[in-house]
């Protein structure tokens, strides 16, 4: 009665797993652990996860992987939707047998509109569903599974809420699961050491952003922890399997959101030797970043998103763009580097806040940038605003907001900013970011310190110029 836990086939290149936030083929080649999957992997004895799109796993595999095992469990998203219900199409009509179940913030957010995507689909989760998976792959009867929405005489029936978990110390750890299923060089992204593990010591934010998917869907805005002990323990059990990882990364939606327990955590790590970065937001004060930097700290992933005042306080950032700056600075001198992420179509985008934004990024100059479209998910503020004050692009694409090769679409245009006007900024940010001597010299400097990364920025440098080739293409067709 076993499970297999599945991120299908998709779009080439294809970083939708259950660990990317915002699903969507990257200008390089990037993929997240699928660690939301591999956490239910963890708890359910004989399981496998199989995921797909790093390991260059075809349907045909994948069928015959979904063959052994009475259950299959998807991680789905709202861009590979329709996609997932062809891979679970096939899967049941080779073993009808097999119960098959969507889980993911597409499914927790629109349950009826998921189960109605395809008559393959037995189950959808809610929004913490690790127990939930669990539960349905011991054999309990769907209808006595909280946490989930099942079909039932052509009709949806929805069970009571599942209880988001309070004790995380309870949830096994995740990195057995990576060295049982996962070849871990597969995984990479390009601001973090290769080869790099990530995994998650809480899950909820309690920021409000209206844009952010997870904690408005899956995992809430209170960050529940696992105790520093726990977290401690399983580094150092992470060490000894993965000798050759050379940076841990922690992707609790903001790690720095509790930041005594982030303190301590960071002084539990020192003795281990260990390189490791984190999410963040820009409002930590100096003697924070010291504190984790003199354990360890390598890189904190930041979301600034706009240069306009106006902008972030329309999407609850919470961050001001005095405190983002002295952030920033003080990170420089502790020499903590920053990827720095920036959102182009937000509420109220102007031809004016896009310009405010690209000078603020050259201001801030962080290590390296990456520049991505709004994406109106259903179940985020954002969704809502967009639906209400009628944002959403006239000529939507049939993904909604990724295009047919999994790239980022504009899904939203304003009076004045056409989804084209948008979508041709991203370029543009890009270069009139790196093409200046500063980036320029962080970059070659990097290459020339170590001949392993050398080939790698060669690499991804023309993926990244391929995919912006792409991108150009696309926007000839908009
Ligand atoms: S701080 Fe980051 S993780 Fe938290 S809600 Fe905002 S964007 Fe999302």
């Amino acid at each position: 009665m076993s499970a297999l836990f599945l991120s299908p086939p998709s779009f080439d290149g294809f970083d939708g797993g259950a660990g990317a936030r915002y699903q969507a083929t990257r200008e390089i080649r990037s993929f997240w652990y699928p660690t939301w999957l591999a956490q239910p992997a963890a708890l359910v004895k004989g399981s496998k996860l199989l995921d797909c799109p790093p390991h260059d796993v075809d349907v045909a595999t994948t069928l015959a992987e979904a063959k052994k095992f009475d259950h299959v469990i998807i991680n789905t998203s709202t861009p590979s939707l329709r996609n997932d219900c062809k891979v679970a199409e096939a899967i049941k009509s080779q073993k009808p047998s097999t119960t098959i179940g969507f889980v993911g913030a597409q499914a927790a957010v629109l349950p009826q509109e998921t189960l109605a995507a395809s008559e393959a689909i037995d189950w959808v989760g809610g929004k913490e569903f690790d127990f939930t998976c669990k539960e349905v792959a011991e054999g309990r009867p769907l209808a006595e599974v909280d946490g989930l929405a099942y079909r039932k005489d052509g009709k949806m029936v929805q069970n009571k809420e599942r209880e988001l978990i309070s004790d995380m110390d309870v949830l096994p750890w995740v990195t057995d699961v990576y060295k049982r299923d996962l070849q871990i060089e597969k995984y990479t992204i390009g601001y973090l050491k290769e080869p790099y593990i990530s995994l998650y010591t809480g899950r909820g934010c309690p920021a409000q952003c209206t844009f952010c998917l997870w904690p408005q869907t899956i995992g809430g805005h209170k960050y529940r922890v696992r105790s520093a002990e726990n977290v401690a323990a399983e580094m150092a059990h992470a060490k000894k399997l993965f000798p050759q990882v050379q940076e841990f990364f922690f992707d609790d939606d903001t790690f720095t959101a509790n930041l005594p327990r982030a303190r301590e955590i960071a002084k539990k790590l020192k003795p281990l030797g260990m390189t490791w970065s984190c999410n963040s937001r820009a409002n930590v004060n100096r003697e924070t970043i010291q504190t984790m930097k003199d354990c360890g700290l390598r890189l904190f992933l930041v979301g600034y998103e706009s240069g306009n005042q106006q902008i972030l306080d329309a999407i609850k950032k919470g961050v001001r763009l005095e405190v983002a700056k002295e952030f920033t600075k003080n990170c420089r001198d502790a020499g903590v580097l920053i990827h720095g992420t920036f959102i182009l179509g937000l509420p109220y985008e102007t031809k004016e806040t896009i310009e405010n934004t690209i000078n603020y990024a050259k201001e801030l100059d962080v290590f390296s940038i990456q520049v991505s479209l709004a994406a109106p998910y259903p179940g985020t503020e954002l969704y809502e605003m967009a639906k209400e004050n009628g944002w959403f692009a006239k000529k939507p694409s049939k993904n909604g907001i990724v295009d047919d090769s999994g790239i980022q679409e504009a899904a939203l245009e304003y009076p004045g900013l056409s989804k084209a006007e948008i979508y041709e900024s991203v370029e543009r940010f890009y270069r009139e970011y790196y093409l200046r001597p500063r980036p320029i010299l962080r970059i070659v400097k990097t290459m020339l310190e170590d001949r392993n990364v050398f080939v790698r920025r060669i690499r991804e440098g023309y993926e990244f110029f391929s995919t912006m080739a792409k991108r150009r293409h696309h926007l000839a067709e908009v």
